[in-house]
């Protein structure tokens, strides 16, 4: 293996191993360079692209040898799209992976002593496993490698499809995402298809131009399809005419809706949902349960795998039907109704007021008498005045964002000092920092990572921890 420092090309190197937010690494002698998109066994050329004290970054210039071990990826985007960064890694490797990541982290970030960890649950679809995608309309297409090098001189167009990651105004035409079922691709397709014949201007982010802005599909494991469009103003001849055919061409959608979104940003949490045909939301069965779905609400995005992601919840809390459950970050409420049957009583608290009346209403939909929430952020509401009027929890369930637990939070549930803490994480890194903290007064007995996202790094893992 060369290596010229001042060119920073590393040659002839051998990709060993897969680290943080999933990018390919090689070491060598002392130091790690990262480098995305690539897979272990694969020997590269690497142009170094950042220094840092630690480890470089770099990207691949040139392949010598392919790993073994590489597929071909199903999806034409791939490469481009920032969706599916894995596909080109059979899915027992992606697995393989995604469960050293969190042994890594709980190790590393820690420090815990560990019991096994059980061997990571996988999805039960690699594919099709979304229940929710939102597509961006932009009048600035991204080329592809492809045709940019082809030379020849290509309009700039509209797309419907994905931003490109890290160019915020830059959109990647779709033809078909792998990611969820039909009917969502050919509803796209046929709304990108009429939406350039009829020129209606798709959005200009940076000029804060155009008619039409985002495109949301949700759909329910029964097959029900939800459809949103959003425009950035009212024009209710062009706006009538194309809610019109998509209903005329796809008269299985259940429910048709539309938003005026004429804020600067895409966000459209404080926009009203207006219903133009159908329900006003779907109906998601998952463990004997209904759950009602708005357009808004916040749902598991791999429902299948949802429930399996519930049930591991439900078997780590070990309840006896006399326990006080605390399922602090409560969504829509989906875990406290998943326990609700097994517990006394089971509070909630999440801090996005819609999603504390969903889960109400959720909680309404299976007739549960003993569930109560709160709307209000954690850290602030966890005080110990909240557990004496409350109840002080035998058991927690925690399942915060990629953030993790802030710091107070954690001081509050070792002060509440439950028999048994339920850890659920999108993020081993923030939930090792966290478990660290709580090793003071905890052991970690069990230890399930579980996949709900295929074909990404992504990886979720749930923690029962037992008072010491
Ligand atoms: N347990 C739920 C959702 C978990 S997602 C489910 O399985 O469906 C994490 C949730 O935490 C989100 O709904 C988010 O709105 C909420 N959240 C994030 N930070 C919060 C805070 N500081 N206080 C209260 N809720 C918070």
């Amino acid at each position: 293996m060369g290596r010229k420092k001042e060119a920073l090309l590393l040659e002839n190197v051998r990709i060993s191993d897969i680290g943080a937010e999933g990018n390919a690494l090689a070491r060598i002698n002392n130091l790690v360079v990262f480098v995305p998109m690539l897979v272990p066994g694969d020997v590269v050329d690497i142009l170094v692209k950042r220094k840092k004290r630690k480890y470089l970054e770099g990207v691949a210039v040139r392949f010598h040898e392919y790993s073994p071990d590489r597929i071909k990826p199903v999806c034409s985007h791939f490469g481009t799209c920032g969706g599916c960064k894995w596909q080109h890694l059979p899915y027992n490797l992606q697995l393989k992976y995604k469960e050293k990541q969190v042994r890594d982290n709980l190790l590393r970030i820690g420090k815990l002593e560990l019991p096994e960890i059980r061997p990571i649950m996988g999805s039960p679809g690699e594919y099709l496993y979304r229940n929710k995608l939102e597509y961006t309309f932009s009048n600035r297409r991204w080329l592809t490698h492809e045709e940019v090098i082809s030379g020849i001189d290509i309009e700039q167009e509209s797309a419907l499809g994905f931003h490109i990651p890290g160019l915020f105004d830059k959109v990647l035409d779709i033809s078909k995402c792998y990611l969820q079922p039909e009917p969502t691709n050919t509803i796209r397709n046929a709304v990108n298809i009429y939406s350039k014949e009829r020129k209606l201007p798709f959005f200009d982010l940076k000029e804060q131009t155009g008619f039409l802005r985002n495109l949301v599909m949700r759909n329910s494991l029964d097959g029900k399809v939800m459809v949103i469009v959003v425009f950035h103003h009212e024009n209710k001849m062009e706006r009538t005419k194309l809610l019109d055919f998509i209903y005329g061409e796809f008269p299985g959608i259940s429910s048709l809706m539309y938003i005026i979104n004429s804020k600067k940003n895409d966000s459209t949490g404080d926009q009203e949902v207006i219903l133009y045909k159908g329900e006003d939301h779907l109906i998601e069965s998952i463990g004997g349960l209904r759950f009602r779905i708005g357009p808004k609400s916040f749902y598991q995005t791999n429902a299948r795998q949802a429930e399996a992601l519930y049930n591991i919840v439900k078997e780590f809390a070990k309840l006896t039907g006399e326990e006080i459950v605390y399922d602090l970050y409560s969504g829509t409420g989906t875990i406290s109704c998943f326990l609700a049957r097994c517990a006394r009583k089971v509070i909630g608290i999440e801090y996005i007021e819609e999603a504390v009346r969903d889960a109400e209403i959720n909680s309404e939909l299976n007739r549960f008498r003993n569930t109560l929430f709160f709307a209000g952020d954690i850290k602030f509401l966890l005080t110990d005045q909240f557990f004496s009027e409350n109840g002080k929890p035998d058991v927690i369930i925690t399942d915060p964002p990629r953030a993790g637990m802030h710091e107070d939070v954690v001081k509050s549930i070792l002060g509440a000092s439950p028999a048994r803490i339920v850890y659920v994480s999108c993020n081993p890194a923030t939930q090792a920092r966290d478990l660290n903290l709580l090793s003071v007064n905890y052991r970690v007995s069990l230890v399930q990572p579980v996949d709900m996202f295929p074909q990404t790094h992504h990886v979720e893992n749930v923690v029962l921890l037992e008072r010491k």
